[in-house]
């Protein structure tokens, strides 16, 4: 339908406007209820300690060093081995080029706000040319979020462990399934992995309840796993500008 709507154009001007517009209407809910989280997650976490004790604070504390974990090994690993492979750069070099634009995402928590930043960085300063940068960032802040499915992996297991439910092997596969698919569906705005890992604890029966557990607590690991998103953008870009002929070494090769 995106596609046709496109093709249309002013034909289809209403109905795409439509679209749009229910987008923003989304967007302003997901916020105003944002605003509000807070509150309900200090009720949620006082309830949780009054009942459990403090000793809550230790799963919790497992759960938050699991996913910094998870995501350091995709950022510094991963993404870095596959622009090694795939395009000969030095990855060390890349991230002390790619540096500032991190430390960007990593103080709004939002994708979206970083697209700029990071086109302009890729060109000035990895030599990633504007007519495949401009394509691939805006889609990635808005599809590619290996950073949020990490978080949702991880808390899928601390919620059933928090919970006392058993998951099966099919139910891991389910989760990597739904996890990636919601990580697709999350707007790069801060906050919003939460929103979409209803889904994904719907997929395997987890309570909901235990998102308000891990609400209070993830502001921190918004704000990395929106770093660890933005890179992997960065890195596919540079991947697939290398692999058309429009990344221009010499310029990752100064000294900027
Ligand atoms: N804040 C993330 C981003 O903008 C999305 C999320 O995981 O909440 O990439």
């Amino acid at each position: 339908m995106g596609v046709i709507l496109a093709k249309m154009g002013e034909r289809a001007e209403t109905v795409a406007n439509f679209f749009s517009q229910f987008n923003d209407i989304m967007m302003e809910m997901t916020m105003m209820i944002m605003a509000l989280a807070p509150i309900g997650v200090f009720c949620l976490i006082s309830r949780t300690f009054a009942n459990i004790g403090f000793s809550a604070f230790i799963p919790l504390a497992k759960y938050m060093i699991g996913v910094l974990l998870a995501l350091a090994i995709q950022c510094f690993g991963v993404y870095q081995i596959l622009l090694k492979i795939f395009t000969g750069l030095n990855p060390i070099k890349f991230i002390k080029k790619f540096f500032p634009v991190m430390a960007f995402a990593f103080s709004t928590a939002t994708s979206n706000a970083t697209i700029p930043m990071s086109i302009d960085t890729l060109s000035k300063k990895v030599g990633v040319s504007k007519k495949i940068s401009s394509f691939t960032i805006p889609l990635g802040a808005t599809i590619n979020m290996d950073g949020t499915s990490i978080m949702q992996g991880v808390a899928v297991v601390f919620a059933a462990q928090a919970f006392g439910i058993h998951l099966s092997p099919m139910d891991y596969v389910t989760v990597i399934g739904t996890a990636t698919l919601a990580s697709v569906g999350t707007a790069g705005v801060p906050s919003v992995g939460l929103v979409t890992l209803t889904m994904v604890f719907n997929s395997v029966g987890l309570p909901v309840e235990a998102i308000g557990l891990i609400m209070g607590i993830d502001r921190i690991l918004d704000m990395t796993r929106t770093a660890v998103n933005i890179t992997g953008d960065a890195v596919c870009t540079t991947i697939v500008a290398h692999q058309n002929g429009a990344l221009d070494k010499k310029v990752f090769n100064e000294s900027n």
